[in-house]
Order: C-alpha cells, then structure tokens, then sequence
C-alpha cells in the first residue's frame, strides 16, 4: 500500500506505542494499521485522501455517519454547559431527559435506568441485578444464568461467563464460572424443510426442558434478540422470543435482552424486541445509543426490579458504580441522536432503504460461492465458500483496496452502514463487493 510520510509515521508510531483491541500485533508485520485523519458521513480519510466506504459502521457503533452536524452542535452546546459530574448524590439534565426519553420507546414498562460506559459493563450491571434482585426476594438460590449457543455479551469475566465465542472465551475458561447453555435458534441450522419459525419452537422446546430441570437456581436467560452479532450474524424467528418470555414468566425467572447491537433501528423496529411483542425485564443499550460518537451504555427494568432495592437497608441498595456513570456529554450525543431518529422518522424510512440495499445486492445474493444471504432490519449477511483459513484477513485487505472497509467473521461477510448510506454508496458497495467475492481465491 502506498502511504505518504504523515500515515507512514502515525502507523509506526502506533505499533510502538498502542496495544490495538482484538487483534495478534504480530500480523501488523505484514498487514498494515489503516491511519484515519477524518470522518464524513459514510466516509473514512487518511492524510492522502484515500478513503474507505463504513460499512460495517465502526464496528456496529455509528448510524448517522461520521462528523454528523446535529451531533456535533449538540456536543458543542452541552461542552459550553457541563461536561461531567459524579451521578451518586447528583443530577443533570441530559442525564434525566435521556431516561425519561428512553422510558417512552418502551411505552413506560422500563421506567429505570441504570447506566454504565461500555456494552460489557450493561451486562455486568444486568446479571448482578437480577442475582441480587432474586437474594432481596427472599430466592438466594438463584445463582445461575442461562445464554444462547453462540451468544456474545462481552468480554469482561462475568459477560464472558454467558459469552460462547470459544476464540475469546476459552482462553480465560479457568476464570469464568460458565452459564448454561441452550442451543440457539440460528435458522441456518434448522433441518432441511424445517421453516426457521419451525426451528425457533423447537429451540423454545430445548430451553424448556433445560429450565424445567433448572429454573430453581436460575435467575436469568441472557439473549441477543434477532441477531447474535459477534458468532456471525445468526439471525432468529421472533417466536423463540416469545416462547423464551413466556417460559421466562412460568418458571420464574428474568429475561435479559442484551440489545448492545441490535438495539437503535438495526433489526427494523426502535428495538429488537418489539418485533415479538414482549418486553423483557432489563434491557442493554450501548453502541449506536449514541450514534457512535461517544461510550455509553444503560440497562433499563421495570418497577418490580426497582421496588425490590427501594428499602432503609443500603446493603438492599444496588451498590454498582463506574466513574463516568452518566456521563453528560455522552448522554447529550444520545440525546441528539434520538432527535434524528424523530426529525427523520428514521425507522420508517430505513424500511425503503433497507429494500433498496436489498435490491442493489440481489446479484451478489445469487452469486454461486455466496451461501445463506439474509438480512434483518439494517443488517445484512452471507457466507463464502472458501478453504482459506485465513479468507476474513485477505477479503478484509482486498476490500481496502477497493475503498470499502468490511470486516468479516471468519467466511461470514456482513453490511452494517450508517443509516445515511445513499443510493450511489449503496450501488459502489453492492457492485465492489461482489467483484471483491468473485475474485478471490477458493
Ligand atoms: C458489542 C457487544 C457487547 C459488548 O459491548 P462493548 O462495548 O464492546 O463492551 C455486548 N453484547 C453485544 C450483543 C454486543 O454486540
């Protein structure tokens, strides 16, 4: 790749200096850092002017593209008022109207927020709540957890518990005390003939006679509604989740929806679990709450959980904190990224979009190496045939050079972009990315 001296220096600067997430620094050798000087909108720059088409949104984080003028004025703005203040003890308004906010989408069932900074610490905060939700309740028995075949909650040690990626989890298996497993809905693996709907109720059947023997000591299932993202973009029929919710009410026990990914208008609707008309009983948001701009996660539940730790002993109290809990900024990019999602009806308007990318990729969906094309909401997935072990590195480079940025999972290739992606960008993504497929090596 040829790079000017201002991206020469900035990668070798960054290999000395920077430990980069979820990657062997050793590839770096042979496989170069991908300096970025600037975003705009679907677009990433270097300091040439080289550019990279975003679209697996920074990885699932942005949906309105970079250096959005709305977000940025708001950031401006709530820079000009507060930046931050500690949450225990004090208050602000970002922080409150973005809870009240986010109470109306779930039609006030989920009237509490609880918030944290990253998408591992909204599942830490999630199983440590309905744990001691259960000890208050007078059910100290109900210690265990329950998550999906493939599931991904996380990375730090009690998300990895309910993690089931072995490349990130098997590692620190000696460190996790391991949740139960259930098999996962993932249509591709229903029978031949078997509808995925069919396949759902006979998942909803596994976990059935799982909690049958278990719900005593079970406090929660965890799930990622629709789309377990990080195994691969297995997508699901809504009927597991109504069969799991109500299971969940029969045998007394949570239900987690772990919404990190799916959340925001990815799968087609605000959540992903309005699309089975059930509401679970804490519900994770991070990622593309706000827009990509800035970390922040919450966990929202219902009056029963709340009323539960409403009492005059503090060791009754949820004792959970992180620094920056709440954050004021964070919150007020949340907030301005609601706005959009008013302003420009967006999820109405991604269900044509979302027909549109359809359309643009009917003829890599149909191409002969490219296997189990689907798609949910904003997400679109399919998998290459390949004996190269090492085919997510090489389309990943491939792709770069064609001036998209994809990343897949293992033969998975997957389109996550911003929700402003226009008609050519669609069209460039659609036409390079089968070239890209036709021309790699089996
Ligand atoms: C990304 C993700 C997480 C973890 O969020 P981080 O911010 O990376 O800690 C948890 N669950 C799901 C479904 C995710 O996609």
């Amino acid at each position: 790749m040829q790079t000017s001296s201002r991206n020469d220096v900035l990668l070798k600067r960054s290999l000395a200096a920077v430990w980069h997430p979820c990657t062997q620094m050793k590839q770096h050798e042979t496989l170069p850092l991908v300096p970025i000087a600037r975003g705009e909108g679907c677009w990433l720059y270097d300091f040439d002017g080289r550019r990279y088409l975003d679209a697996i949104g920074s990885w699932w984080v942005n949906l309105f593209g970079h250096g959005n003028a709305r977000i940025n004025a708001a950031l401006t703005d709530q820079l000009g008022k507060l930046e931050h203040v500690m949450l225990a003890g004090f208050t602000h308004e970002p922080v409150v109207a973005l809870s009240e906010r986010l109470a109306r989408l779930t039609g006030g069932a989920l009237g509490h927020c609880f918030y944290g900074s990253d998408g591992a610490s909204a599942t830490e905060i999630a199983l440590k709540m309905s744990f001691h939700y259960w000890r208050n309740s007078g059910k100290p028995q109900k210690t265990d957890f329950v998550s999906l075949a493939g599931s991904y909650h996380g990375e730090t040690i009690g998300a990895l518990s309910v993690t089931d990626v072995p490349l990130f989890r098997d590692a620190y298996a000696p460190l996790l005390r391991v949740s139960a497993r259930v098999p996962s809905p993932d249509w591709r693996l229903a029978d031949p003939g078997e509808s995925p709907r069919d396949f759902a109720i006979r998942c909803a059947g596994a976990l059935e006679q799982h909690l049958e023997r278990h719900h005593a000591h079970t406090a929660a299932l965890i799930v990622e509604p629709l789309v377990q993202g990080a195994v691969g973009m297995a997508m699901h029929d809504a009927e597991y989740l109504r069969r799991a919710r109500a299971l969940c009410d029969r045998y007394g026990m949570h239900l987690i929806a772990d919404e990190i990914m799916v959340g925001c208008g990815r799968t087609g609707t605000f959540f992903a679990h309005e699309q089975a008309g059930i509401t679970p009983d804490f519900l994770c948001l991070s990622k593309g709450i706000t827009g990509g701009y800035l970390p922040l996660s919450v966990v929202m539940t219902r009056d029963a959980v709340y009323g539960a730790f409403y009492d005059d002993a503090v060791t009754r109290a949820f004792l959970h904190s992180h620094s920056y809990t709440g954050n004021a900024l964070a919150c007020r990019a949340a907030l301005a990224t609601l706005d959009i999602f008013d302003e420009d009806d967006v999820v109405n308007t991604n269900r044509e979009k979302g027909a549109r990318i359809s359309a643009a990729a009917r003829e890599l969906a149909a191409h002969p190496r490219i296997t189990n094309f689907r798609n949910t909401g904003m997400i679109w997935a399919f998998e290459v045939t390949t004996a190269d072990p090492a085919f997510g590195r090489r389309l990943f480079q491939a792709a770069l050079e064609r001036e998209l940025l994809l990343r897949p999972i293992g033969s998975t290739v997957y389109f996550m972009p911003p929700y402003v992606i226009s008609d050519e960008e669609i069209a460039l993504l659609a036409e390079r990315t089968l070239d890209l497929i036709a021309g790699m090596p089996d």
